[in-house]
């Protein structure tokens, strides 16, 4: 149940629909709008009687919501959510540009990188300091030495950094670093980590599972938002199919719908769906025109001796190309979503 609050409602009002819902044993979340605050019902066995707030004065309507997803759904929200990440911001009308190399190697790989794709366009930089790794023998990421060299980049660039907490044991320590903690997709499902991220201050990227549905994927970010967390970034990165030609197979259809069943930003990781560097610039185009909100792209100044994902990773020049290329792509399709805005709210497929 959404309790959308009269345009003026005082803050006592709202106080008073929050309590009465909390006399109820459930929970209520107030969320704050344009122009009007919503109050959403969580942790209700069974429907609500709508009539009941309408007893309230400043109560202008009670909507139920039908989605399992409830706080992700746009039917607790219609427009769309920016999150802002130290002045970058992601979603809506933003196309966000997060690029670096898979793993965090060194200081001075991570700065070269840094500075390359800052100069062709990129706003936010990522690289992983403890890496989900398939083999026990494969290169494991430099823990926290590597979460320190991203602290020095961001000094140096001035670029926000994105990296992984892998497990809950390092979520701590990651948060204190990142300023968006990275959830990948191997823990889509770590219902613990995916709560303890429900508490952090710093915005989540959320990795799509290699073989989840969207309504999984969207019930791991409610996990995230029940938890207190608004700040949720949505990532598809491909899903395990039959294909061999490509690691994953980028499932571009799922931004669209995804566009309509949440408020949340949406970004596509190329890299990771295609395993090859030479499929990274046409999917990143076809992200881009199906309407995601940016992309993370893995970037190396020399893929060859990258430790991990180096046949994945793009020469700096085809990085700078991807950005000139993408802008006006964004462009047109922005132009072409504008006409069928209602209210800032996506009607159907962007
Ligand atoms: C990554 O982005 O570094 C990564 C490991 O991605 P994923 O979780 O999508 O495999
Ligand atoms: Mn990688």
């Amino acid at each position: 149940m959404l309790v959308v609050m009269k345009r003026g409602a005082t803050p006592e009002e709202t106080d008073a629909v929050v309590r009465a819902i909390e006399q109820k044993g459930c929970v209520a979340r107030p969320i704050a709008g344009g122009e009007r605050v919503a109050v959403c019902v969580l942790h209700n066995e069974g429907p609500m009687d709508a009539s009941f707030f309408l007893q309230f004065p400043a109560v202008k309507e009670a909507i139920p919501v039908t989605r399992p997803y409830k706080l992700v759904s746009r039917e607790s929200q219609a427009r769309d959510t920016t999150v802002d990440v130290s002045g970058v911001r992601i979603g809506g009308a933003h196309l966000t540009i997060m690029a670096g190399p898979c793993a965090i190697e060194s200081k001075i790989q991570a700065l070269t990188i840094a500075r390359i794709v800052r100069e062709a366009g990129a706003q936010i930089f990522r690289g992983g300091a403890f890496k989900p790794r398939t083999s026990p023998y494969a290169f494991q990421g430099l823990g926290e030495d590597g979460l320190k060299i991203l602290a020095e980049v961001r000094r140096e660039t001035g670029m926000p950094v994105v990296t992984e907490a892998i497990d809950h044991e390092v979520f701590d320590l990651v948060e204190q670093y990142a300023d968006i903690v990275q959830i990948g997709a191997r823990n889509m499902q770590n219902f613990s980590l995916l709560r303890r991220a429900g508490k952090s201050v710093k915005p989540v990227l959320l990795k799509r599972g290699l073989a989840a549905t969207l309504d999984e994927w969207l019930m791991a970010a409610e996990y995230i938002m029940e938890g207190g967390n608004d700040k949720v970034i949505l990532c598809e990165r491909g899903v395990r199919t039959f294909a061999s030609h490509s690691r994953n197979t980028l499932d571009l259809s799922a931004i669209p719908v995804v566009r309509q069943e949440s408020h949340l930003p949406v970004i596509v990781d190329p890299s990771h769906a295609a395993g090859f560097r030479d499929q990274v610039i046409p999917l990143s185009r076809a992200a881009v025109a199906v309407g995601c909100h940016g992309l993370v792209v893995e970037v190396h100044h020399d893929p060859e001796t990258a430790l991990s994902d180096g046949p994945q990773s793009l020469y700096p020049g085809q990085f700078a190309s991807l950005c000139r290329q993408i802008g006006p792509i964004f462009d047109v399709c922005k132009a072409s979503t504008d006409g069928r805005l209602e209210n800032g709210v996506v009607s159907k497929y962007v």
